[in-house]
C-alpha cells in the first residue's frame, strides 16, 4: 500500500436535518474543519444542497466539500420524484451511490447503480461507490462483495475507475452500534483490492480509496483510520453532531501526521 498523505471523511445526513438545522450544521463543522488537511465531505438532503452550497462558500479557509446522497440513473425524463445530476451539479462534488439503504428500500440493482456511477462521472463528480454483504460472515468471504462491486463498475475504464471511491459498510453495521471488528474490515478491504487487481491491476488496485461505514464513532474512529487498508470513513449517525465529526477529523489528522 502507499504511504496515506490524507483520509477521506464523509458525513451522509441522511433523511436528517430541517432547513436551520442544515445550515448550522454546514456552519458549524465548516467553522471546526478548517484548519484541517483531510479531505471532509459532507452529504446534506437533496434539497438543502443549494442552501448549504451558499453557506459554505460565504465561510472563510472553507475546505469543507459537499456532496449528493444519491442521484438518478437518467439525466432527464419521467421519473417523478427523483433529482438528476444536472439539476444538483452546481453544488456538489462528490455523490454517494449504492448505499445500503437505496439498494434495500428502493430495489436498486447493480445496473441502475453502474448508470448512476457513469453519470457521476461524466459530470466530473467523485462517486462514492457503497457496497456491502448482508450478513455477517466469519469466513470473511467477498465473493458477495466481489460480485457488487464488479457489477457496479462495469464498463469502467482503469482512469474512470481511479475517480471512484469505494465505501466498504458492512449492512449489518449500519446504524446499528454494532460496529465491524478493524481487524475484519481491514481484511474484507485487501479482498476487495484483490478483485480489483485481478479485473484491472496492481497499481491500481493499490491507489483506489476505499472507505470503511458502519456505527464508526468518535471511539472507534481511530482504529479504524490506523488500519493499512482503510483510506477514510463514511459515517451517517456521529456525522449530524458537529464535535463528534470534528473531532473525527481532527484525530484522522493527528494519525497521518504519526505515519
Ligand atoms: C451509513 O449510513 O452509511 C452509515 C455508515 O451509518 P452509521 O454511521 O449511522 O452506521
Amino acid at each position: 500500500m502507499s504511504k496515506k498523505n490524507k483520509y477521506y471523511i464523509v458525513g451522509n445526513w441522511k433523511m436528517n436535518t430541517d432547513i436551520v438545522e442544515a445550515e448550522n450544521l454546514i456552519e458549524e463543522i465548516s467553522i471546526g474543519v478548517e484548519n484541517t488537511e483531510q479531505e471532509v465531505v459532507v452529504c446534506p438532503p437533496h434539497v438543502f444542497l443549494e442552501q448549504c452550497y451558499l453557506v459554505q462558500s460565504e465561510m472563510k479557509d472553507n475546505k469543507l466539500k459537499i456532496g449528493a446522497q444519491d442521484i438518478s440513473w437518467e439525466e432527464k425524463g419521467s421519473i417523478t420524484g427523483d433529482i438528476s445530476m444536472p439539476m444538483i451539479k452546481n453544488w456538489v462534488e462528490y455523490v454517494i451511490v449504492g448505499h445500503s439503504e437505496r439498494r434495500h428500500y428502493f430495489v436498486e440493482t447493480g445496473n441502475v447503480i453502474n448508470k448512476k456511477l457513469k453519470l457521476a462521472l461524466k459530470y466530473k463528480k467523485a462517486p462514492i461507490l457503497c457496497v456491502g454483504e448482508k450478513k455477517f460472515t466469519s469466513s470473511q468471504d467477498v465473493t458477495e462483495l466481489g460480485r457488487e462491486l464488479l457489477d457496479s463498475i462495469d464498463g469502467l475504464t482503469k482512469d474512470e475507475l481511479k475517480k471512484v471511491i469505494v465505501a466498504y459498510e458492512p449492512v449489518w453495521a449500519i446504524g446499528t452500534g454494532n460496529a465491524a471488528d478493524p481487524g475484519y474490515v481491514n481484511r474484507v478491504i485487501a479482498g476487495l483490492r484483490a478483485w480489483i487487481k485481478d479485473e484491472y491491476d496492481f497499481a491500481l488496485a493499490e491507489k483506489i480509496k476505499i472507505l470503511y461505514g458502519g456505527s464508526v464513532n468518535t471511539k472507534n474512529a481511530k482504529d479504524y483510520l490506523q488500519m493499512e487498508h482503510v483510506d477514510g470513513l463514511l459515517i451517517g449517525g456521529a456525522s449530524l453532531k458537529t464535535k463528534s465529526f470534528v473531532k473525527i477529523v481532527a484525530d484522522a489528522g493527528k494519525i497521518v501526521q504519526s505515519l
